[in-house]
């Protein structure tokens, strides 16, 4: 990043927000990138807690929202925590010495789809927002939050402060969107299992959306989703350094998600390991060999809005297979009540089983692209610990495999040290 007169987003996650205290050290930060010449835009979080206080409010009235008048009033009431928290910073700046104003999202506007609590962003205009900086004012815009066609108000999704972030950067093609939060940077693994696990310097985009799609939490993955789309250099760091480190210093800490692969200087083979325990494993048993029964399990899974992840159907035996599948662990009984009530009796299947106790564990790496054997080697360390490999799924730059949940420390801690995690050059 040039470090003279750059346009720059910073986004600020809740803890970094939680209190006028630290919201005041959030002011100090910005002012001192302000007074370095950038040109800031930030955008911050509601208060840590504040849209879970806000939405338990509201289910204490309605305790399951689903119609999209009820859902539209949800978003009515959660994106108050995002207004609140704009405002409070815009005076913590004034208070600092700066010009500063803040906006929501309708102000902007920052356009949606009426998907209410999930929204999908359309367009920023960036008119209000350059015509601010070029009165030398720092610009605060809401996160999470938007508008309709219609003028209703729109969120867009959990944790989706990332994803108004890179948006605004994108629309406003910042120079670099800089995303302050509670850790100080993408990790080779989360580090409350794995103690050793070592930040990254640079991570590249596409491992960044594998880390964040197979259960990473540092990003929400529409936001990385969306820096990839528009190319927006984007950076991960600590929120709770001392706001007065050195610019330069604070400028070049962190994770940096890089688009080319040669500026990416950790060359290991296997970057960085995922997991979630957010799925569960449904089978299928003695399923007729023959075409469209993967359409018939699949399309009614489909059908009932449910996303499926992993799948694996066996050779067939005697004319039969069995088939199985991951669902999200939410969606579980659901699923389960609709295959062994409709689905599996129409087809002629012999019986229906469930293991909602599972987790995926994944290897990540551009570098597996180039180099033979990395799932073997996957394969064998888990077999060293004596952990059974129940599916397997794989795409260009991870393999992914569903153990049983019990294992999981386990293989991500063996698989760690099996690729030289702790070890690989900074
Ligand atoms: N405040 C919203 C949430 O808690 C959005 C965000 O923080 O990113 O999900
Ligand atoms: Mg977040």
């Amino acid at each position: 990043m040039t470090l003279t007169m750059a346009l720059i987003v910073h986004k600020y996650g809740g803890t970094s927000m939680g209190s006028t205290e630290r919201i005041r050290n959030v002011a100090k930060r910005v002012a001192k990138w302000a007074r370095a010449g950038h040109q800031m835009v930030v955008v911050p979080s509601a208060m840590s807690g504040e849209t879970n206080r806000l939405l338990g409010l509201a289910k204490e009235l309605m305790p399951d929202p689903r119609e999209p008048q009820s859902l539209r009033e949800l978003d009515m009431i959660a994106s108050t925590g995002e207004q609140v928290s704009v405002g409070l910073l815009a005076l913590a700046l004034q208070a600092e010495g700066l010009d500063a104003v803040s906006y929501t999202g309708w102000q902007v506007p920052v356009k949606t789809d009426s998907a209410y609590t999930k929204a999908r962003i359309t367009s920023i205009d960036d008119a209000r927002i350059r015509a601010d900086l070029q009165q030398g004012r720092v610009v605060i815009v809401t996160g999470f939050q938007g508008i309709d066609t219609l003028g209703h108000i729109t969120t867009l999704g959990r944790g989706g402060s990332d994803t108004s972030a890179v948006a605004v950067a994108a629309a406003m093609k910042a120079d670099e969107c800089l995303i302050y939060t509670d850790v100080d940077g993408v990790y080779t693994t989360d580090p409350r299992v794995v103690p050793e696990a070592r930040r990254m310097s640079t991570i590249s985009f596409e491992e960044m959306l594998e880390m964040a799609s197979l259960g990473s939490k540092v990003l929400q993955i529409r936001s990385v989703e969306f820096a990839g789309k528009y190319r927006v250099p984007l950076r991960v760091l600590s929120s709770f350094t001392p706001w007065d480190i050195e610019l330069a210093e604070e400028a070049r800490s962190g994770t940096l998600i890089t688009f080319e692969e040669d500026e990416k200087m950790e060359q290991a083979v296997v970057s960085g390991i995922a997991f979630n325990r957010d799925e569960a494993k449904v089978t299928v048993l003695g399923v007729p060999d023959k075409p469209g029964v993967a359409y018939q399990i699949l399309g009614a899974v489909a059908d009932a809005n449910i996303d499926v992840d992993v799948i694996i159907q066996n050779v067939s035996h005697d004319g039969r297979t069995d088939f199985s599948f991951t669902v999200p662990r939410n969606d579980y009984a659901r699923v389960m009540d609709l295959l062994k009530g409709q689905v599996a009796p129409a087809m002629g299947a012999t019986a229906v089983t469930g293991d909602p106790k599972i987790c995926k564990v994944s290897i990540v790496g551009i570098g597996m692209k180039s180099h033979a054997g990395v799932a073997a080697k996957m394969f064998r360390t888990l077999s060293e610990e004596s952990i059974n490999i129940q599916m397997i799924s794989t795409s260009e730059i991870k393999t992914s495999v569903v153990i049983d949940e019990k294992y999981m420390e386990l293989a991500v801690r063996a698989l760690h040290r099996a690729f030289e995690l702790e070890a690989a050059a900074a």
